[in-house]
This record gives structure tokens, C-alpha cells and sequence, in this order.
């Protein structure tokens, strides 16, 4: 009997050396990246990414990041380098995710880049995206056909000005555009385009900051309209009335700052989460120490649900899961703490809601917390108010710092203009905005969602002394 190893346990050449995904990012709203792209970036080892790949996208996952981009505060990278940073990392066998704005293959240097892989015998995927012209149209409510009124459609470029081309198509879409409108507009009424043709310009397509211009090529033409990257301009008899007061417009822009409200549905809102607020993992030794004299605690309190989610994450990773805690008690003092501890099928022992600080000694006393081991699973920085009240009834108090949150270093501004409403879930997040943000402009509405982070706000944007 010969014994052979089965195939799919062979490692075939292309994997030793690593391989690699492009990936399209889609045009800005996060969620238009695709299932099998989210599934990937997942698991990659390392995500190089380009310009128009938001942060918010590339925030949920894991991996090394490296900016490939041309931010003026960062290292420009030509496209040679970017191409030897892909085969660097693929050799080291690693996987890679090369992601793109909108989709590779359009205007996006894809086909550059597997050139190389192809040369270097690295193994790839290509995995498309929605490029911008489809997330405008969608997002602007421009179908880029229609029966009878426009049956081809092209996707041209603006850049460079001596390469512009007219294909003759009933809608044309012209990417690259922000220094060169004039320029294609020139181009197409030399080809017979008529001043009556309707054109949009859409800036910033699919993203909260969605800007449009509509007119006609003529009156195009004659105005001197500065147009922001990134931006398109599309030319056809398909621009309809609507696109001022489409489905997207309509949505309420909501800035989100630490954690996310249920409150805000996507039927009615746009999240936009606060580029100033961060959360992250704390020190694991830390942790797992902790974890290793759980029994010395009779009370396991957790004040929101980062410290659940948190908490559960480094159980997990220690090995245990809700089991190691059956002879504790576990409290709450937020209702996120609770809904999140049923996510790991936990129903706490006892929820202590407190609206006011100064409430929450006779709550304590009310509930009889006093001479317990408490636990306290949080972030970084300690509710003092909690801290001393527990403390002042003989408890004895652990806080444990089981995420960590801070000031974002600034990769994104978000254009207050565009922004709404602005939701602070803490204290600490009012004040990592006010170290973003000096001012709130009038016409933002603030909530919050107890009077501790009410006054917070109050006292560092109202307060005039
Ligand atoms: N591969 C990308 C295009 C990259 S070229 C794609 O498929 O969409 C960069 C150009 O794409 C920009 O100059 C702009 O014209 C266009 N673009 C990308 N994202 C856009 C957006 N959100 N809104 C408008 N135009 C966008």
C-alpha cells in the first residue's frame, strides 16, 4: 500500500510566496465593499491602501496598514515602490490585501500591478469593487442607461488634458476631472455635444460629504466652478429633476463619537463616526494576570459595552469562556453593558442605573454593595465618581483597563458643514472632540445620553467664561 499525501495539504509554490487580493474598496460608504472583499481584508496579513480608501473602512480590520497614498503629511509613493512594497510583503509569505478606491480595473492601476506579481511568480486575486461611477448614479439617482433616451454609457478620464477622448456614447462619465471640467467640456462641444446637454458634478459620491452640481454644458461653461477631488462629471439626457432631492440627501448626517447608538437606523441616518475618538485593546499581560486570580473577586461590574466586549475577547483568548465566571456576580451599570452581555449568554445579576453622579452612593447602599472584591473591567480612564463611591462603602475595587481610549492621531477631517448632529456617548468623548474641535457650529444638534456627559459638553462648548 503506498501512502500519498492528500493534495490539499500540499503547499503549492504561489502560497509559499505569499499571495495577493486586489481589492476594490468601492467609492467611499464603507458598506459597499464586497462580502468576499471584507472576508479577505479580514484575514490579511497586511492591507496596503490607497487615497480614497476611507479610514473607516480600513479601521475595522486588523492587519498591518500601510498608506500608499499621496497624503502631503506621509511618504509619497510612486507607483514602482507601491509595486515593490506588494512583492516585498508577498515574499515574506504573507498575505496581501492591495486595496483600491472604486473598483482596480478602472483608472485604478490594477493591471500595472499584476503585471508584477505575474513577473515575480506571485500567486493573486482580483476581487472587483463598485467604482465611483456606479455609486454616484445610485446615489444621485442619474441611471446611467435608460430605454429610449440613452442606450451606451462610457467611462472616460479628464487627466491628462492632451489625452481627452469623446467616445460617442449617449452617457459619458469623465473620472479625474477636479482641475480639468473646462477642459472635457471644450472637448465634447467640439464634437457636436449641444449647450442644452445636462451635466452633473458629483463630489465626494457616496460619502456623508456628497456634493452636487447640475446645469446645463452651456451654463456649465460659462461659470468658473471650483470642483474638489474627488469628483465626477457626467454628461447625458438621463440627469433627471430629481437629482437635488434624491434618497441619500434626505438622510440625516449623524456624528457618532465612542459608542454606537441603535438608535441611529441606517433607514433614516448616516453614521459618521467621530475622527477624533479611538478605542483600542490595553496591555493583555495585564489581563490575563488578572484573569489568572478571578476567584478573588465576588463582583464582576461592567460600566458599558466596550468593557464587555473587551473583557469577553481576552476570556476567549485565555481559553475560558463564561463558565470560569459561575460563582461570580455580575453587575451592570449601563444598558449597553447589558445587551452586550447577552450576546455571550449572560443576564447580570443586577443593573444599576444611575442618571445623576451624586445618585450613585445611596443606589450602593440601596443594593447592599458594601465590603465586596469588585472587578471593575473598563477603559483606560476611571469613572472617579463610581470609584469612589464603592470605595467609601468598604468595597474593595480593582479597576482593570481592558481597552484603551484616546484622541485619534487625525488621518480625516470630517467637514462639520455636512455633519447634523452630533452624538457624545461619554464625557471622555466630548473631550477627545474639543481637542479636534474648538467650536460646534449653531446649526448641529447635541445629544447624549445621561447628564454626566451633558454637562461635560456644556462646560467645554458653551460655557462662555
Ligand atoms: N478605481 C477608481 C477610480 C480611481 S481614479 C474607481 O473605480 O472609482 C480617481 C478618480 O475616481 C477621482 O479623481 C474621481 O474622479 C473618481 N472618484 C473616486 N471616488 C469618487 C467619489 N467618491 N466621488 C466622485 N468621484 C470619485
Amino acid at each position: 500500500m503506498t501512502t500519498s499525501v492528500p493534495a490539499h495539504t500540499e503547499t503549492p509554490a504561489t502560497q509559499r510566496k505569499g499571495y495577493v487580493y486586489i481589492i476594490g474598496a468601492g467609492p467611499g460608504d464603507p458598506e459597499l465593499l464586497t462580502l468576499k472583499g471584507e472576508r479577505v481584508l479580514r484575514e490579511a496579513d497586511v492591507i496596503l491602501y490607497d487615497d480614497l480608501v476611507s479610514s473607516e473602512l480600513i479601521d475595522r480590520f486588523h492587519a498591518l496598514k500601510i498608506y500608499t497614498g499621496k497624503r502631503k503629511d506621509s511618504h509619497h509613493f510612486e507607483q514602482d515602490e507601491i509595486n515593490e512594497e506588494i512583492v516585498r510583503h508577498a515574499l515574506q509569505g504573507k498575505k496581501v490585501a492591495r486595496l483600491k478606491g472604486g473598483d482596480p480595473f478602472v483608472f485604478g492601476r490594477g493591471g500595472e500591478e499584476i503585471e508584477v506579481l505575474r513577473k515575480n511568480g506571485i500567486g493573486y486575486e482580483i476581487i472587483p469593487g463598485i467604482t465611483a461611477a456606479h455609486g454616484a448614479s445610485a446615489y444621485t439617482e442619474i441611471p446611467l442607461t435608460m430605454r429610449k433616451i440613452s442606450s451606451s454609457v462610457a467611462f472616460c478620464t479628464g487627466h491628462p488634458i492632451n489625452k481627452i477622448q469623446v467616445p460617442d456614447a449617449d452617457t459619458l462619465v469623465y473620472y479625474m476631472v477636479a482641475s480639468s471640467v473646462h477642459d472635457v467640456l471644450d472637448a465634447v462641444v467640439s464634437k457636436g455635444w449641444k449647450d442644452d446637454t445636462k451635466v452633473a458634478i458629483v463630489q465626494n459620491a457616496t460619502r456623508y460629504n456628497q456634493k452636487i452640481f447640475t446645469g446645463t454644458l452651456g451654463e456649465l461653461r460659462k461659470r468658473e466652478k471650483a470642483v474638489y477631488s474627488p469628483a465626477l462629471l457626467i454628461l447625458g439626457a438621463n440627469i433627471n429633476q430629481f437629482i437635488q432631492n434624491n434618497w441619500f440627501s434626505k438622510k440625516k448626517k449623524v456624528m457618532i463619537t465612542g459608542d454606537k447608538e441603535m438608535i441611529y437606523n441606517s433607514e433614516k441616518f448616516i453614521v459618521v463616526p467621530s475622527p477624533c475618538h479611538r478605542v483600542e485593546s490595553a496591555d493583555r499581560d495585564k489581563v490575563n494576570q488578572c484573569l489568572e486570580t478571578i476567584g478573588d473577586y465576588s463582583i464582576l461590574l461592567f460600566q458599558n459595552r466596550f468593557s464587555v466586549t473587551y473583557f469577553f475577547r481576552y476570556l476567549q483568548e485565555y481559553g475560558k469562556d463564561v463558565r470560569y465566571l459561575a460563582k461570580h456576580k455580575i453587575y451592570t451599570s449601563s444598558h449597553a453593558a447589558c445587551a452586550e452581555l447577552l450576546k455571550y449568554g449572560v443576564i447580570a445579576d443586577l443593573h444599576i442605573e444611575v442618571e445623576r453622579s451624586g445618585e450613585i452612593l445611596s443606589i450602593l447602599q440601596e443594593k447592599g454593595i458594601e465590603h465586596e472584591n469588585i472587578l471593575l473591567p473598563g477603559s483606560n480612564i476611571n469613572d472617579e465618581y463610581l470609584l469612589n463611591a464603592l470605595m467609601s462603602l468598604n468595597n474593595r475595587v480593582t479597576p482593570l483597563s481592558v481597552y484603551y481610549q484616546g484622541a485619534k492621531d487625525q488621518v480625516e477631517t470630517i467637514d462639520l458643514d455636512f455633519i447634523d448632529e452630533i452624538y457624545f456617548s461619554s464625557p471622555a468623548c466630548v473631550r477627545n472632540f474639543k481637542s479636534c474641535y474648538t467650536t460646534i457650529p449653531e446649526t448641529i444638534v447635541v445629544t447624549t445620553p445621561d447628564p454626566k456627559t451633558e454637562a461635560e459638553y456644556v462646560k467645554l462648548f458653551m460655557d462662555k467664561a
